[in-house]
């Protein structure tokens, strides 16, 4: 059976077929195009992210803390300073957002499906008319169930980078952890060819930071590096150095906001 690419538009056919949350029996069929996999249209999505609170994510706060510092160290190779909008897309519990906070870069959190509790402080409820000059996006694009569509919605906010993380389709074998069927949740896997698509569509460059990769526009000095190790060493000479920089001036900033709307008594 054959079905259109969500990504390209080319043809699709089956290539395997899994148990989607344990009940769906669900095609997933690979782009003779642009060489991406995706499962059928998925209709289950309400379902599989009913249940996100429950579902184990045990690679977080690992994947948490080496993003936060592979990117603050790509942000600061890419001219980006602390008065620059950034915005983390798809933020989850926002704890990606307050660490990038904590190295001292503007971030704020998106997310259609959480209170982003770790910056709800910084949450962005509608981005539409922000300017953010960066977009991460880590471990999203897998979850897009319309992907022309979905990126086209990133795209339109042309940032400087996108910086993003997705584990690359290569015919891996249909026991492949990142399919992910009990949770229903990852419906598209892109190839590499499918990125330097979708970068040659916008106008960027794909540019790999190992092991994640960004979107980037075509003036801008960000160039592939072992941008994980040079974070970490930065991070630590921050944490040295001035720990609680952004800490402090965030509680400030709550405490004023908070004054503002509930003024204390007169003595
Ligand atoms: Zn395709």
């Amino acid at each position: 059976m054959t079905e259109l690419c969500r990504l390209c538009g080319g043809l699709a056919t089956e290539r395997f077929r899994h148990r989607v949350l344990d009940k769906y029996d669900a095609r997933y069929s690979e782009c003779a195009s642009c060489h991406s996999l995706q499962t059928e249209p998925p209709f289950w999505l309400d379902e599989a992210y009913s249940v996100l609170d429950a579902t184990p994510d045990i690679g977080f706060m690992r994947r948490n803390l080496l993003m936060s510092a592979l990117t603050a160290e790509a942000l600061r190779a890419a001219g980006i300073g602390p008065d620059d909008l950034c915005l983390d897309w798809g933020a989850g519990f926002g704890l990606f957002c307050r660490l990038l906070r904590d190295s001292g870069f503007n971030f704020h959190a998106y997310d259609k499906f959480s209170q982003s509790r770790y910056a709800w402080d910084k949450r962005i409820q509608n981005p539409a008319g922000i300017a953010p000059r960066v977009i991460t996006a880590f471990e999203v694009f897998e979850h897009l169930p319309d992907p022309a569509r979905d990126l086209e919605e990133l795209f339109n906010f042309r940032p400087e980078l996108l910086i993003f993380s997705t584990e690359i389709y290569n015919r891996q074998a249909p026991d492949w952890w990142y399919f992910d069927p009990p949770t229903g949740q990852h419906v598209f896997f892109y190839s590499r060819a499918a990125l330097e698509w979708i970068a040659a569509r916008h106008g960027y460059r794909l540019v790999f930071l190992d092991p994640a990769w960004a979107f980037v526009r075509p003036e801008s000095p960000l160039q592939a590096g072992p941008w994980v190790q040079s974070g970490l060493d930065s991070l630590l000479h921050e944490l040295k150095s001035d720990p609680w920089r952004w800490v402090g001036r965030d509680y400030e900033a709550f405490l004023a906001a908070r004054r503002a709307k509930a003024p204390s008594p007169e003595p």
